[in-house]
């Protein structure tokens, strides 16, 4: 069983390798980012109290975060572990998060922290687009879809984030410094953190993730 929590700042490939890691060991990706995007484009109450947040780059509440993720980690497909995909952002989070694990006789075995610098991130949020149907996410330069419009694996319609303009992508990176990042320094203290250069080839990153957990989790 792994548990594992992915971190970085946004667009440091969070998504794009908790997919390959999730087929790769068959246990579910959360991500707290799309499970809120489903939230507004539904409509539904979470979603309304959520968009505001969002939009403007901020955090969403943590009443609003824990206890959906607290919600998600019962299911049955979590049974053999998950990826944590933006959650926990804050101390606060990753507290309530041990909180939550202790009760269900878990936890967490690896924070990846995928390390990529700022100029870069703004060049891959801004070329950013993904799936409405599979959350598929590609890249106008660097992982292009051989159709721009058109997800690669379901057809679906590929779109633009609204926080993937510039102006928010700021605002996204500050509250990564502010709030996250000293989660770092949190988990380096409880031994669980491993940090894996996060520019190169997709496949490389992933073949460094998984030497990662791999190592981690036989030292167990
Ligand atoms: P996050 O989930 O951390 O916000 P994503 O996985 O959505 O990040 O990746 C952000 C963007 O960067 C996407 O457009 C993705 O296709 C692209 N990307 C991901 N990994 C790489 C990489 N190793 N090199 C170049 N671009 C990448
Ligand atoms: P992401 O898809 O991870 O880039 O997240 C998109 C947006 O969703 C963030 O900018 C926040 O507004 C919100 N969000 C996602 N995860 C969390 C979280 N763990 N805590 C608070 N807000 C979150």
């Amino acid at each position: 069983m792994y548990n594992l929590i992915f971190m970085g700042p946004p667009g440091a490939g969070k998504g794009t390798q908790s997919q390959l890691i999730s087929e790769k060991f068959s246990i579910p990706q959360i991500s707290t980012g799309d499970i809120l995007r489903a939230n507004v484009r539904d409509k539904t109450e979470l979603g309304q109290e959520a968009k505001g947040y969002m939009d403007s780059g901020a955090l969403v509440p943590d009443e609003l975060v824990v206890s959906m993720v607290a919600g998600r980690l019962t299911e049955a497909d979590c049974s053999k572990g998950c990826i944590l995909d933006g959650f926990p952002r804050n101390v606060s989070q990753a507290g309530a998060l041990e909180d939550t694990l202790a009760e269900l006789n878990k936890s967490i075995d690896i924070v990846v922290g995928i390390e990529v610098e700022d100029a870069e991130v703004v060049r891959r949020l801004s070329g950013r687009r993904v799936c409405r149907e599979c959350g598929a996410t590609y890249h106008t330069s660097f992982n292009k879809p051989s159709n721009a419009d058109t997800c690669d694996k379901c057809s679906g319609e590929l779109y633009q984030r609204d926080d993937d303009k510039e102006e928010t992508i700021e605002a996204r990176l500050k509250v990564y410094r502010d709030e996250t990042l000293p989660l770092v320094e949190y988990y380096k203290g409880k031994k669980l953190f491993k940090g894996v250069a996060g520019v190169g080839s997709v496949d490389d990153i992933t073949g460094a993730i998984v030497s990662a957990i791999e190592e981690c989790c036989d030292n167990t």
